[in-house]
């Protein structure tokens, strides 16, 4: 349930935020350099680890380690995306290594910008529309390639040469129809047969949920992640789950991070955090899910760790159906300072859910032990890398959460380089109608987004709770599970936003704040994020899915008081809020309505609303957005090159780990493969 992605950088993102004021003054400092580089719709960062040199020698070699694992499984993430990624991408990295033709031509700029497109989407479907990215050279351009590159650095298997990789590979990189998406979420359409993802084989949707509704006990209390750490595939007509775990399937890459967390077993900062870890093991070890929820329940239990880690198939996003985990790692440090205001809105838990607009039957009880912090990065991989979100809220099994609790975490010097980045992007300027909305934005903007990132993980996914009988939402609402779950998180933000409490419990100074952040919120919603989608397409991701659809709702919704109203001035078009307290009013009752949806398991209604309100897009606006954010030449993602850690030794024992910050992505990628690639390729 993370995946606060990036939006807010392009709705303001002036100022600082989610970072310890020491932090603040350390890394204004010097002149450290952010945006790195940009290439076609991307943008490449970096980010720096304020705090790692107040570490002990014990946390650091702690966080070496667990920062070994986390690289140590990269390659799954390619594997999982599409079964011939890796092939691609080994391919693509001997090019780039040993072509001996001519590098200064226009071609091979193409060429290495369609591999920089790969890396950071770690495969060939967009990270964020997941269509497949076509290259912009020709077919007979890459068979120049290849020829001229060195036979021992292309992933050649058996008896293969060149000419059959070549052969191999044309069809699969150039023919638009082949594996068109990596995630099809248009109902019309078997949604397993049309996802490229890797994470069925010969098998249809039908047959998925099937095979999950025998196995699963709808009235178990209790139940594992079903499906979310294996591929389901049919051998000899039998239909059966083949395990990611150190014996089976990606076992070179799991015995790599089970060699690298049994180190950081020693170094471990607390026995609780300890015993996660050692459940970590024995859950890749076996791939048994009960294990699974376990190191879960243990990692939720551990608060007080500076140190912490995030390491395992976390997020459903990548599969149409919502039960295979895409693997990431985020490997961190708690940043005190910045986590006392998150920490004052979680205490409040309680009075949040009982003061939601949502049926009095949907409130829970008791909100239980949410902890909430602001950490600052030192590796991210997998799914998190080099695109990464800036709240994070673990686990997802949701009867975890309710007994248990759960982690949510803001990405503070993450946050912190999009900000740096964004101060002079241009876009609030552009999209915004009055001095006044510009002024307010500046003012709060990076306030409002702190809280609103806070609001949405700490108090929004955490809030509600389902009927008593109705399945896992996911398996209820299907396909618009995602999108529903993050409108009804975003609307907890902003209900709140307006409200007195924040103000109360001293997080807030005024309620502009809130102001603020309704007008960013309803600018990026119904204007600015279709920046991000080609013109005639509809809204696929769910995120932005989300947005539109709290958007565009509240401003139909709103007509007949003029609660948001369209403005038209010199040939550009606006939505300017006319009354704060009406659109809270209506925020409201769509919460309502989206916790009912979700509560009783309601496909029909959810889908209506999704479909309706956020998937399709008025083309006469989308065209001039995307004319309007062209002219302010930004890339409209961002990805992060990490840090790189280098222990200095003496025999075996680590003496001191030293913090280096690349500045060369395609050195980073290269280096990567060199020292993670641990899968052979499948295909
Ligand atoms: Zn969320």
């Amino acid at each position: 349930m993370q995946h606060l992605k990036t939006f807010f950088l392009l709705i303001i993102g002036t100022l600082i935020m989610g970072c310890s004021s020491e932090i603040k003054q350390d890394m204004q400092k010097d002149n450290f350099k952010y945006v790195i580089e940009q290439f076609a719709d991307l943008r490449i960062q970096r980010y720096k680890i304020p705090q790692f040199d107040q570490l002990s020698l014990k946390q650091k070699t702690l966080a070496y380690f667990l920062y070994q694992a986390a690289l140590s499984g990269r390659d799954m993430f390619y594997d999982q995306n599409y079964k011939h990624n890796l092939y691609i991408r080994r391919t693509l990295e001997g090019i780039v290594k040993t072509y001996t033709g001519d590098r200064n031509t226009p071609e091979f700029a193409k060429f290495m910008v369609y591999t920089k497109r790969v890396w950071f989407s770690n495969g060939i479907h967009h990270h964020y529309s997941n269509k497949k990215i076509m290259p912009e050279f020709s077919k007979e351009y890459f068979t120049q390639l290849v020829n001229s590159s060195d036979e021992y650095e292309l992933p050649l298997q058996n008896q293969e040469r060149q000419a059959d990789l070549i052969k191999k590979l044309t069809a699969i990189l150039f023919d638009p129809k082949i594996d068109a998406m990596k995630v099809n979420q248009n109902p019309k359409n078997d949604l397993v047969k049309s996802s490229a993802v890797n994470f069925y084989e010969g098998i249809t949707q039908k047959e998925v949920e099937e095979f999950y509704k025998k196995i699963t006990k709808p009235d178990d209390p209790e139940p594992v992640s079903y499906g979310l750490n294996s591929k389901l595939l049919r051998e000899k007509g039998e239909i059966f789950e083949r395990h990611w775990k150190t014996n089976s399937m990606y076992a070179e890459a799991l015995k790599k991070i089970v060699y690298w967390l049994n180190k950081a077993v020693d170094f471990a900062e607390n026995d609780q955090q300890k015993k996660a870890l050692q459940l970590l093991i024995e859950y890749y070890e076996t791939g048994d899910l009960k294990k699974w929820d376990e190191y879960n329940i243990a990692w939720v239990k551990d608060t007080t760790s500076i140190i912490d880690v995030v390491n395992g198939f976390v997020e459903t996003y990548n599969d149409p159906l919502s039960y295979r985990g895409s693997y990431e790692s985020y490997v961190s440090i708690k940043d005190w300072e910045a986590t006392k205001r998150i920490k004052a809105i979680s205490d409040n838990a309680q009075w949040f859910e009982d003061n939601s607009p949502i049926m009095p039957e949907h409130r829970k009880k008791n909100v239980k032990g949410i902890s909430a912090r602001v950490i600052s990065v030192i590796v991210e991989s997998g799914d998190a890398s080099p695109s990464t979100p800036i709240g994070v809220n673990l686990p997802n099994s949701n009867w975890i959460r309710k007994e248990y609790g759960s982690k949510s975490v803001n990405l503070g010097n993450i946050v912190y380089s999009y900000n740096k980045a964004a101060e002079t992007s241009g876009v609030l300027e552009e999209f915004a109608y009055s001095p006044e909305e510009i002024e307010r934005s500046k003012r709060f903007g990076n306030l409002s987004d702190d809280l609103h990132t806070d609001m949405h993980e700490v108090i929004g996914h955490a809030s509600g709770q389902m009927n008593p009988g109705v399945a896992e939402p996911h398996t209820t609402l299907k396909n618009y599970y995602s999108t529903l779950e993050e409108a009804r998180a975003d609307l907890v933000a902003l209900y709140y936003l307006m409200d007195q409490k924040l103000i109360d419990i001293g997080v807030m100074p005024s309620t502009d704040a809130g102001k603020a952040s309704y007008d960013n919120y309803i600018r990026n919603g119904l204007l600015v994020q279709l920046a991000r989608v080609k013109l005639g397409e509809n809204i696929e991701e769910a995120h932005m899915r989300n947005r539109q659809l709290v958007s565009m709702w509240v401003y139909e919704k709103g007509k007949p008081n003029n609660v948001i109203e369209k403005k038209v001035k010199d040939g550009k078009t606006y939505f300017i809020i006319n009354d704060y307290n009406k659109l809270r009013n209506l925020f409201g009752q769509l919460l309502k309505e989206i916790q009912r949806i979700k509560s009783e398991g309601d496909y029909n209604a959810g889908r209506d609303l999704v479909e309706k309100y956020g998937v399709k897009v008025d083309q006469e606006i989308h065209k001039e957005i995307l004319e309007r954010y062209a002219k302010l030449k930004i890339a409209p993602y961002a990805g992060f090159i990490n840090p790189k850690l280098v222990p200095v030794m003496n025999g075996d024992q680590v003496v001191d780990v030293k913090v280096e910050y690349p500045d060369d992505f395609t050195k980073q990628m290269l280096e990567y493969a060199k020292e993670y690639s641990f899968l052979p390729t499948y295909n």
